[in-house]
């Protein structure tokens, strides 16, 4: 048997191997293998099957790593499908649906020594003192780890030997599972009485859950040998496109894509995909929590994708606490980049064993090997980090959707404030639209307060932090003793070191933006590179040397400072980035926040998002169109999303809540539509500017991105693409080809970029000609082109 193998090495092609007799029952489509290569030995996956091959002489596969193949089939055929679509090569496609904690050849369970008292016969011979003591404690434990053994006996593991020795107890090494939320007491919870808006959206998902395939019932193992019969052509090994012999007619449509929904056929497993658009507080969880629920008894099992951000302990704990106990118990797995490499090992392999049907994580959690697959849950389905900002450059919401349509498994995205995408795509009848209008507990929505800033400027005066209304704001509720969450999505003390009289700003060596000054540390840092430098005591200009250089701009350093001179006996904690140096940080500070140890609590986008807290009464928006202003398309998107999130923290408990919005632009759109809880709205209004420009969710785009050291190369290499993307592109419907021009960020971490962006009705077309495309171009050595196919950031 000869096993095509796709190497971690980026060589964009197969390589075919000779499977020697004593590995070939350990061999299949998914293993990962040790090959030898040239002169190295080198990890790859398995990626095809065949009887023969066009060379003689084949290599052999060195060695299987791992007892179980790591990749399934289906998480192959949707590796094939990312390479294809988001037009990267199938090795990096391959990386990124194993955990780095997974791929690694010594990644395993960890073992320890447990000590188990063995059966006396007859009478307990005598023991010295020590042994003795060790004793007792088995007489009441009989099994534990040796680890805990010796603490608490105070003693070593030659006491425990001796008692070895005497045939009195054994020592074996045993695996023992990491546990990260083993510290924490996870109370369980029942399923809560739904509203009428709840109860109908989920009668919606669970219909459709009932209309979905039942799973075939097989053993892991004989479910990835089918894939052997379908394997024809070895010479093919090592070209393109017969990567990945699992058979994915389907996805040959590139109509993966999300808002392109392949034609169902009978051999494609019918899907479906809902929006769950509910507002801030309108108990989405509640009804995740039972569609969940529903695929359990299906037997079959669920991903939840929740942001980076909002993957709390809080949030995985609603989760364990529902399905900890009763009929349905099973482990919850929780996939997250702040667990330990151990830990990350574990969860992966309790949900291919199968023993944890329900995955939970960030954006990679997607590739969980969940099987059968009954639900994919994507809350706050709108936020931008699912999409990877490296190759692959995924979108995990869209990804899912995909995933969900190739194994029959429903889609449930959830937000207050769906991306335009995922609205429109249910304008199209492409995704099913599920409304939960109205606060689960009856909450009234809080009152927002929109205050024009342009009032409280005074000439020659610097901007103030705080207008009147909002520092009497925050003074009542303080006064009341509520909580008041103050927001400005700007870390760092000031925005810029500048001299007022020659104009000389600080702006950082590697990147073209401006040096932020970071007051605790007395330093000027980069946001983008991280570069560091001392604060000039004059201005560093040779013919100027003027010292009253001026600070400018203001960043949460700077209102946490200011509210400390306001109020003075107020408890104020500034929580961002530049705070949170431990993963215990956040927590800590939450849970300080939670038992009222905190007054007012301020920080950047990390506390826009999903906390509930019921005594915070007052958010307070310091500057809400510093977003507006960015040359991106969606900035008015991000920015209603971003104040409809805020705003919604305020008023989860009894007291009504209160929003005070400062802004030098009140009557921008964005601002008045998130004032009035307008989704739709601004919906309607957003869509007309979207559809002049065939920006999406109108038409598609693909961002192309050089970057180099020297600029003349990088923009001599974009006119370069620019023509063979002409060439290449004929025939594709309404293309749009724009640019080259300078990046918004002309130059970051000391590289200069340039793009071109393409604009398209379709983009299956476009990314398949792209990809042959970037196969043959010839860039100098020290230009790298990236693309981004749907990009979310253009910066
Ligand atoms: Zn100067
Ligand atoms: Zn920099």
């Amino acid at each position: 048997m000869i096993a095509r193998v796709t190497l971690e090495i980026a060589l964009r092609k197969e390589f075919a191997y000779f499977i020697p007799p004593e590995l070939a029952d350990q061999v299949d489509v998914g293993s990962r293998v040790q090959v030898p290569f040239g002169a190295r030995k080198v990890l790859g996956c398995v990626t095809g099957l065949a009887e023969e091959s066009a060379h003689a002489r084949l290599k052999p596969i060195l060695k299987v790593i791992g007892a179980q193949t790591l990749v399934t089939p289906k998480i192959l055929k949707l590796a094939r499908w990312i390479g294809e679509y988001y037009c990267c090569a199938p090795e990096t496609a391959l990386k990124s649906v194993l955990p780095e904690a997974v791929r690694h050849e010594q990644a395993s369970w960890r073992e320890r020594l447990h000590v188990r008292a063995l059966p006396v016969n007859g009478e307990l011979p005598k023991l010295p003192k020590r042994q003795r003591e060790v004793w007792r404690i088995l007489e009441e434990r009989p099994e534990l780890p040796l680890s805990e053994l010796l603490a608490l006996a105070k003693t070593t593991a030659a006491t425990v030997r001796r008692l070895e020795d005497r045939g009195l107890v054994t020592l074996a090494a045993e695996i023992s599972e990491r546990d990260p939320y083993a510290r924490y007491h996870i109370l369980p919870s029942q399923p809560l009485p739904l509203n009428p808006a709840q109860a109908k959206a989920l009668a919606a998902i669970i219909t459709a859950m009932d209309g979905s395939p039942k799973p075939e019932v097989q053993s892991p193992r004989s479910e990835v040998q089918s894939p052997k019969s379908k394997v024809q052509s070895p010479e093919a090994a090592g070209t393109q496109g017969s990567m990945f012999d699992v058979g994915c007619s389907m996805l040959d449509v590139p109509a993966s894509a999300p808002s392109l929904a392949p034609p169902s056929s009978p051999s494609t497993p019918r899907s479906s995909t809902f929006l769950l658009h509910g507002v801030t507080g309108s108990g989405k969880t509640e009804v995740y929590l039972q569609a969940i629920a529903h695929a359990l008894e299906q037997g079959k099992g669920a991903i939840v994708l929740v942001p980076e951000i909002s993957l709390t302990p809080q949030t995985v704990e609603r989760f364990k606490a529902r399905f900890s106990s009763g009929p349905l118990q099973t482990l919850v797995a929780v996939l997250h980049s702040h667990l330990s490499a151990g830990e990350r090992h574990d969860e992966w392999h309790k949900i291919r064993q199968g023993r944890a049907r329900i995955a939970i994580g960030a954006r990679s959690a997607i590739f969980a090997p969940v099987e059968p697959l009954g639900l994919i849950v994507v809350d706050e389905e709108h936020e931008h980090s699912y999409k990877q900002e490296e190759a692959p450059r995924y979108h995990a919401r869209d990804v899912a959707i995909v995933r969900g349509q190739m194994e029959g498994a429903v889609v449930v995205l959830g937000s207050a404030t769906p991306s335009l995408e995922s609205y429109y795509n249910c304008g199209k009848g492409k995704y099913t639209l599920l409304q939960l209008p109205e606060r689960a507990d009856d909450k009234k929505m809080p009152v927002v307060r929109i205050v024009d800033m342009r009032q409280t400027v005074r000439p020659g005066k610097a901007v103030p932090i705080f207008s009147p209304q909002l520092k009497e704001a925050i003074a009542r509720r303080v006064e009341q003793k509520e909580q008041v969450i103050l927001f400005l999505n700007r870390r760092g003390y000031s925005t810029s070191l500048q001299c007022p009289l020659c104009g000389y700003v600080a702006e950082c060596p590697n990147c073209s933006v401006s040096l932020t000054y970071h007051r605790h540390e007395n330093k000027l840092c980069c946001h983008i590179c991280a570069h560091v430098e001392p604060v000039p005591a004059v201005c560093p200009n040779a013919k100027c040397r003027n010292p009253a250089i001026r600070y400018s701009g203001v960043g949460t350093q700077r209102v946490e400072a200011t509210l400390a001179k306001l109020f003075p006996h107020a408890r104020t904690v500034r929580m961002d980035s530049d705070v949170l140096k431990r993963k215990e940080d956040y927590r800590r500070i939450l849970g300080d926040f939670r038992v009222g140890k905190i007054d007012i609590l301020v920080g950047t986008q990390m506390i826009a998002k999903g906390l509930h807290f019921p005594n915070v009464t007052l958010v307070g928006i310091i500057y809400a169109d510093l977003a507006l202003h960015q040359p991106d398309f969606r900035a008015g998107e991000r920015t209603f999303q971003l104040l409809t999130q805020v705003a919604g923290r305020a008023g989860r408990g009894d007291i009504e809540g209160e929003v005070v919005v400062q802004a030098f632009t009140p009557f921008h759109p964005a601002i008045q539509f998130a004032r009035r809880h307008d989704f739709e709205g601004f919906y309607a209004q957003e869509m007309e500017f979207r559809e002049q420009l065939k920006y999406p969710p109108v038409g598609r785009i693909a961002l192309l991105t050089l970057k180099g050291r020297n600029e003349e190369k990088v923009k001599f290499s974009a006119d370069y693409l620019k023509q063979e993307l002409q060439k290449a592109m004929v025939g594709i419907k309404d293309l749009v080809v724009a640019g080259p021009a300078p990046a918004p960020l002309l130059r970051a971490e000391t590289y200069y970029r340039y793009q071109i962006m393409l604009r398209a009705q379709r983009m299956a077309a476009l990314s398949q000609r792209l990809a042959v495309l970037i196969r043959s171009l010839t860039l100098p050595d020290d230009v790298t082109l990236a693309v981004d196919i749907d990009p979310v950031d253009l910066t």
